[in-house]
């Protein structure tokens, strides 16, 4: 049998059961069951990451894509991820790999020490270090902290591609190894997260303001029609960022009709400037993307 990797973050509860404290969801889970994000997998009363060292994809990205604008522009990152998610956005961009039981995904095993050796061989070509995107690395997160921590000593960089929905203890526990975040914040009212993307508004917003002292921070929203398009909600959320620091770029981007949400259109080129507008009342740098 397929030697698992216990997870760092769990408690151990009666009748075998668990609890993960990896993520705000704070799963219980019953023995032979797995948590909400279907990567944790509780066996006989321990916890197993069901992903650790398992990858479903690898390219050499522009830093620019991940997006990040202000962090070693004009360089390349070599750029991982693996299956799963702890969010049920209907809108994924990436639900081949995001939303599909990882038994269903093609994953390829990758040691840290492979991976890390894999960049270090594409610092000539420009690499400056590691991304963990595609899919949500915070639940991959005993493989990307020991990834990090190997990539770190090895003088590369690290940069998370996240929804930011993480517990405080494991964050503070990874920000020594990651130099940038980009962080989704998908929405500004806390029933958008709820009953939209099943997480909580609060607690991204604690992931933002915790990383945003420790690390290179820049912000994601997609702007979907009807959704998250509110004149106002965009004020409020700039003027909450800015508190934090008007430097923090914002990267509006453009929803296009995917996944579970096909009943409206792509979102209209003048909502984003609109929106854009009034974010650059309050941010330096506010940009449109994937238009
Ligand atoms: S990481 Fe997964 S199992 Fe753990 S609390 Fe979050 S959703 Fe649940």
């Amino acid at each position: 049998m397929e030697k698992l990797k216990e997870a760092m973050y769990y408690e151990k509860l009666q009748d075998s059961s668990v609890r993960c404290v990896l993520c705000p969801h704070n799963c219980v889970i019953k023995p032979g069951a797995a948590g909400i994000c279907g990567v944790r997998k509780n066996t006989e009363g321990v916890l197993y990451s069901l992903i650790y060292g398992k990858v479903s994809s690898i390219a050499f990205d522009p830093i620019e894509k991940k997006p990040l604008y202000k962090f070693h522009p004009g360089t390349y990152i070599l750029s991982t991820g693996t299956a799963g998610c702890n969010f049920r956005c209907p809108f994924c961009q990436n639900y081949s790999i995001a939303r599909t039981a990882p038994e269903k995904v093609e994953l390829v095993d990758i040691t840290s020490e492979q991976l890390v050796n894999k960049a270090l061989s594409m610092v000539p070509q420009g690499n400056i270090g590691i991304a963990y995107t595609y899919n949500e690395p915070t639940i991959w997160y005993e493989y990307v902290y020991e990834t990090a921590k190997l990539a770190k000593e090895k003088g590369l960089l690290n940069v998370l591609v996240t929804n930011g929905f993480i517990n405080p203890g494991p964050l503070e526990n990874i920000l020594p190894f990651i130099d940038a975040m980009n962080i989704d914040l998908k929405g500004y009212n806390e029933g958008f997260y709820k009953d939209i993307v099943k997480g909580k508004l609060q607690s991204v917003k604690a992931t933002i303001a915790a990383a945003s002292k420790k690390c290179h921070v820049e912000v994601t929203t997609l702007v979907i029609p009807g959704l998250n398009d509110s004149a106002e909600e965009m004020r409020e959320m700039c003027k909450w960022l800015a508190g934090l620091s008007p430097d923090i770029p914002l990267h509006l981007s453009r929803f296009f009709p995917r996944y579970e949400l096909q009943d409206r259109p792509a979102t209209p080129i003048n909502t984003l400037t609109e929106l854009q507008n009034i974010a650059s009342e309050y941010l330096r740098n506010v940009y449109i993307g994937n238009v």
